[in-house]
């Protein structure tokens, strides 16, 4: 029997919350490289908040994944098989290889990972997209300075972590929101964060003022919601909003502008707000810096990083699914063969 590639394709658009019945597990023969290509083993495959807005059939900054496709995403790998020059059997490689035990590449994005330097399941988190996302958003338009305070929610998830840990770095002070008393003591405790807030707490808005008494000059968003709506009335003058993701918007089933919109755009111009949406590959240019500087402050110990591993592919989409409740409590990850590394 020749070896199977299992995938996990998309099955139906979800409506609101994914269901397992979204997903189709499928088994198809392993695919041989043709001339230029590399036939990848999968390690670990990703699981990212952003895969749920692929999942809906809407114009994006990146086109949704088809009925019946694989369902997109980065992961690590080792090449098997190798028809291009550039790669050779036995290198570990990361790349978009999508939710599949093996995939086909001509090695077009596809980056070469060294494991004496680093586990090569860092390249899908803290020294990968998720941290690039973390370092460029927080310092090239949150630009916090020193004494300043810095909020974040998803505080103790893969971009949240770096956030909180890269604004101490920089001399800001650190308040955390995250949800529960476990994420909060870690991303306090363990993260050095100077606080944390449970976003489940009735009192958010009440226990987010006591915490920034000299108000938030930068807000990293990443959740949107009621979050957000604790966080907009303490924002300093001249305070920066970097917006990286909605998590608690993604299964909204309908877009509704909030009554309070315009009295927001009032105080955007009155206070001189700066908010400003990103996507982390606007910043490819920083790629070498945060290259520079990430793996050197992960050695330091200025930042660590917490992974949160299920086993197998057929656990993606239930961790994916868990992902967007907060069930997972560091950067999700699937690993789906042993790591040879
Ligand atoms: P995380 O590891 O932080 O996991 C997602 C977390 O979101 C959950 O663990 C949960 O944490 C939190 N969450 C879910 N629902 C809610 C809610 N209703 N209210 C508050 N928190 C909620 O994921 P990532 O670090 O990978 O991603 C964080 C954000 O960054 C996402 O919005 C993502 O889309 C965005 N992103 C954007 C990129 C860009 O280029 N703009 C690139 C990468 C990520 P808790 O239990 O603490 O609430």
């Amino acid at each position: 029997m020749p070896p199977t590639n299992k995938q996990v394709t998309l099955a139906a658009r979800p409506s609101g919350m994914p269901k397992e019945s979204d997903f189709k597990l499928v088994e198809i023969p392993v695919p041989q490289p043709g001339p230029g290509e590399i036939l990848v083993r999968m390690l670990y495959v990703s699981v990212d908040p952003y895969m749920r807005n692929r999942m809906n059939d809407a114009k994006s900054y990146a086109p949704p994944v088809q009925i019946g496709g694989v369902m997109g995403g980065g992961a690590v790998g080792k090449v098997i098989a190798s028809e291009n020059s550039q790669f050779a059997a036995g290198d570990f490689v990361e790349g978009l290889f999508g939710w599949q035990e093996y995939a086909i590449s001509n090695g077009k994005g596809v980056r070469k990972l060294d494991p004496a330097l680093a586990p090569v399941s860092t390249a899908l988190g803290v020294l990968g997209m998720p941290g690039m996302t973390a370092y460029v958003g927080l310092l090239d338009i949150g630009k916090p300075q020193p004494g300043e305070t810095v909020v974040v929610a998803a505080a103790s998830g893969a971009v949240g972590s770096a956030v909180g840990q890269i604004a101490k770095i920089k001399g800001a002070r650190a308040v955390g929101i995250a949800g529960g008393k476990d994420k909060c003591d870690y991303v306090k405790k363990e993260l050095g964060f100077d606080d944390c807030l449970d976003h489940r707490d009735p009192d958010l808005a009440a226990r987010l003022k006591e915490a920034c008494p000299k108000g938030i000059d930068v807000y990293f968003e990443n959740v949107g919601g009621a979050v957000f709506e604790a966080v907009f009335p303490l924002l300093n003058p001249f305070a920066r909003v970097p917006v990286c993701g909605l998590i608690a918007q993604y299964n909204d089933t309908a877009a509704t502008v909030p009554k309070w919109a315009s009295s927001m755009m009032r105080t955007v111009l009155t206070k001189r707000l700066t908010i400003r949406g990103f996507i982390v590959s606007d910043f490819a240019a920083r790629h070498a810096d945060f290259l520079r500087d990430m793996p050197q402050w992960v050695r330091e110990g200025k930042v660590k990083h917490r992974e949160f591993v299920t086993e197998g592919l057929d656990s993606a989409p239930g961790a994916f699914m868990g992902l967007l409740k907060g069930a997972n409590f560091g950067k999700q990850l699937v690993r789906v063969g042993p790591d040879t590394a």
